[in-house]
């Protein structure tokens, strides 16, 4: 973990401040995006001189091309204790396009129900909506996800529920649902269940075939720019069994063994849900950068994020005017480096543009892509729900409700944390001031 700091590209980058001082850039955003890693880099450079297309060429390059792009989808499918006779990897853009294409190729009727919850991300909500009825798991006072409630919903429409979605990971509380029960559930009540792992997989062991009989994991999504590598991979990985019936959304070159003028025939998986020419350098750099986390151990990495994590709660704690929207005690090993608050008095967006400008650092702020989880976080009301769509949508995005974020990467520091909480101090000692001299504007806004 000391060492991955200088294999980071990028960051320990200088930026200028707002009193034209010099500082280096604290990036507190990796749920967002991760810096890639030097060795994937050279190991992507590296590729480029082998670079050709894949499968059917006879050349040495395309040889090398398909075989080291076919061996990223084995590491990938070891990296997380997927099964290689039973399952498939397929390779994707990214995990919104992942689930997009389960949903696509998810055999749903209209009255079919997939359960999802409240906590997710957009990308896992939205693309089930026009598939079939979409329930929403509560969450509890907390944040966490009702385990309760899921199991009612289960119980309720038992044999109309094919699928239960849900996040490894919060984007928005970094809270870790436990997936493996909620596989044991689903599986309880004849239901699938897919995990959006875009949030956990870079911070934690994850094992798709679970522990016992029941709680192996069907259908796991990520994405290769939250853990170090370039943007432009996704992962989606699934039973063989079920890819190979039906047909894939994008046809086309690739996907096929024969073609008459009349009919065609699909190639082997993963070829048949990887159209056209695929990703080939973002799979390899995807492998690579597994290679490097095995290397570190995952959990080292989690010890290293969870210190962080400890550290950067107790002293949000010690700031009166915060508030963390992550409940954390005991639980602390159930949430990832993900934390979300706010300051009274301050709004997000104003808050999240000083701490750049006065201290260099790198948050998020808004709604995280979440929005439904955001309204029943801050406890909004109905009312104030339709009143705040109504202002998205004629643009008038002055007021609108959000919290902050900060997201650890492996190569964060104790000292950055302390860094941060320092100008955050002096942000909230200096209220008045700061917000006189970085009153609304089109660039703090
Ligand atoms: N799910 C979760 C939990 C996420 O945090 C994100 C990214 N913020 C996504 C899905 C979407 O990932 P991508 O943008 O790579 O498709």
């Amino acid at each position: 973990i000391k060492n991955i700091r200088k294999y980071t590209v990028g960051i320990d980058k200088k930026v200028l401040l707002h009193n034209n001082k010099r500082v280096n850039y604290i990036n507190f955003d990796n749920a967002a995006s991760t810096p890639t890693l030097v060795p994937v880099l050279d190991k992507m450079n590296e590729f480029l001189e082998w670079y050709s297309n894949i499968h059917r060429g006879t050349g040495y390059k395309s040889k090398i091309s398909t075989i080291a792009y076919e061996e990223a989808h084995d590491i990938v499918a070891d990296f997380v204790g997927s099964d290689k006779n039973k399952n498939t990897v397929i390779f994707v853009k990214n995990t919104t396009e992942a689930i997009n294409k389960l949903s696509y190729r998810f055999p749903l009727n209209k009255d079919d129900i997939v359960i999802t919850t409240i906590m997710e991300h957009h990308s896992n909500d939205l693309p089930w909506r026009r598939k079939a009825k979409l329930l929403h798991t509560n969450i509890c006072q907390d944040g966490r996800l009702d385990l309760e409630d899921l199991e009612n919903k289960l119980k309720k429409y038992k044999g109309k529920v094919k699928l239960v979605t849900v996040t490894g990971a919060s984007n928005v509380t970094g809270y870790i649902n436990n997936i493996h029960y909620i596989a044991s559930l689903a599986h309880r009540y004849g239901a699938k269940i897919m995990v959006d792992g875009a949030q956990l997989v870079p911070h934690r062991k994850v094992n798709m075939s679970g522990y016992k009989d029941d709680d192996y994991i069907d259908f796991l999504v990520f994405s290769a720019h939250k853990m170090y590598a370039p943007f432009g991979t996704g992962v989606l990985i699934g039973p063989k069994k079920f890819f190979q019936r039906g047909d894939p959304e994008y046809v086309g070159g690739g996907t096929i063994i024969s073609v008459t003028q009349y009919n065609s025939y699909w190639a082997d998986l993963p070829d048949k849900d990887e159209a056209g020419t695929p990703n080939i350098v973002g799979g390899i750099a995807l492998a690579k950068v597994i290679k490097i986390l095995n290397e570190i151990g995952m959990d080292n990495i989690k010890k290293h994020e969870k210190k962080l994590t400890e550290h950067i709660i107790k002293k949000l704690k010690e700031i009166p005017s915060v508030n963390i929207y992550s409940s954390i005690n005991e639980n602390i090993e159930d949430m990832v480096g993900v934390i979300s608050f706010n300051v009274n008095g301050i709004p997000h967006n104003l808050l999240a543009s000083v701490l750049a400008y006065e201290g260099g650092i790198g948050v998020r702020n808004g709604c995280f892509c979440a929005h439904p989880y955001i309204h029943k976080l801050l406890n909004l009301s109905s009312r104030e729900i339709s009143r705040l769509q109504k202002d998205l949508i004629m643009g008038n995005t002055k007021n609108i409700p959000g919290l902050v974020r900060v997201s650890f990467g492996m190569y964060n520091t104790i000292e950055e944390v302390n860094k941060f909480i320092k100008v955050l101090n002096l942000l909230v000692s200096n209220k008045k001031n700061m917000l006189k001299k970085y009153k609304y504007n089109k660039i703090t806004g």
